[in-house]
């Protein structure tokens, strides 16, 4: 089964077979496997020993975002997030959630955030202290720009975390060239290609240390995972890890590395996105966005006008032909999404789009223009 849902990705089979070793999360044999592992993606987010480190949650996006938010937002802090989309608006309700005040920017979703509006947002409210930004929005298939948004927090003397879950190892990122970033995010089940089991933060000790005591959460403090990881000398987790999942992420890595890191990975899926954009547009179907503010990780695809249309009747005839799409719409006016990230490639796509046009004359559906 192809999954293009997108997250959980499909899966390399070396990936899934290194889950079926079993580990004591405290044993020795363990330790230099996480403790490897939180060097290899400090190495891919830029970021430097000295000044930044790499911390794991257990568990989804969501909670590492969360995490973020708690640990470098005191209680009643004031977070300004730019409105790109479903992702966006989840950062918003756990920010909101957790007590932190959150100014909703409005941007058009169809278009990457421009930083000139990010820094009169911030010049309008100086008590805003930091920016939460969606790197790649899943909901729309935008890439915002986290080098130029970052520019506009930088010279407002305010601070920036990145969800970068579904950005994170395709599209370039640097920490060491961006000192207004407190924390990345990202997760192990997206662009990195494992399953799902793990949230990840690289984060800037500075700033860690200064925050101590914000989260007002134990579970959900990325400073006291940085302090347990100084007492324990970094190899071990405050509670039960997945630990075979980290395994099958460090052979994960070994293939990102095999195939030639982020610039190999954005590469296929610039081209995974490209053969299912142009597929689409062959099949007379409309894609919800414009080519030049299309991402290479995720295609939304208008739902046809046709009265025959049936989102979960075109998944389930999909499904039947070996490929997974999400069954449910995430943008404001009803799109299907398919990813483009994932163990797959160009030839996959392919595959994909001719089993699109099988389920869309399977349905008899003739008008393919945006309902
Ligand atoms: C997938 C995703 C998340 C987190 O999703 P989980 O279901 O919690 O793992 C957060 N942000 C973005 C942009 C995502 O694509």
């Amino acid at each position: 089964m192809l999954l293009l849902i997108p997250g959980p990705v499909t899966t390399r089979p070396e990936v899934r077979a290194a889950l079926t070793h079993d580990f004591a999360p405290w044993d020795n044999d363990f330790r230099p496997l996480y403790l490897g592992i939180r060097t290899r993606l400090l190495r891919i987010a830029g970021g430097r020993p000295d000044e930044h480190v790499t911390l794991a949650l257990q568990g989804c996006g969501h909670f590492v975002t969360e995490a973020a938010v708690r640990s470098f937002l005191p209680p009643g802090g004031k977070l300004l997030i730019p409105t790109t989309g479903a992702y966006s608006d989840r950062m918003i309700r756990l920010a909101t959630e957790a007590g932190r005040q959150v100014i909703q920017l409005p941007i058009p979703q169809t278009a990457p955030t421009e930083p000139q509006v990010v820094a009169a947002a911030l010049a309008a409210d100086p008590t805003i202290s930091h920016v939460g930004l969606v790197y790649s929005e899943t909901g729309s298939g935008v890439i915002h720009d986290v080098v130029t948004v970052g520019a506009a927090v930088r010279a407002a003397g305010r601070r920036l975390i990145v969800d970068a879950v579904s950005a994170f190892g395709a599209l370039p990122f640097d920490l060491s060239a961006q000192p207004e970033v407190d924390v990345v995010v990202f997760t192990s089940n997206k662009c990195l290609e494992c399953v799902p089991g793990f949230g990840f933060a690289v984060a800037r000790i500075d700033r860690l240390l200064a925050c101590a005591g914000h989260a007002g959460s134990w579970s959900f403090d990325l400073a006291d995972v940085y302090a347990h990881s100084l007492r324990t000398g970094g190899g071990s987790f405050r509670f039960t890890p997945p630990a075979q999942v980290l395994n099958a992420f460090n052979v994960a890595l070994d293939l990102f590395d095999a195939e030639g890191g982020q610039p190999a990975r954005l590469a296929r899926y610039t081209e995974n996105m490209r053969v299912l954009y142009d597929g689409a547009i062959g099949l007379g179907l409309v894609p919800y966005l414009p080519r030049e503010a299309q991402g290479p990780v995720v295609v939304n695809i208008h739902a046809p006008s046709d009265p025959a249309w049936n989102l979960q009747a075109f998944v389930d005839a999909l499904k039947a032909r070996g490929v997974l799409i999400s069954n449910f719409y995430n943008t404001p006016r009803p799109s299907f999404r398919v990813g483009c990230i994932g163990a797959i490639t160009p030839a996959d796509m392919a595959r994909a789009v001719a089993s699109m046009g099988e389920a869309l004359r399977e349905l008899g559906i003739q008008r393919r223009e945006a309902a």
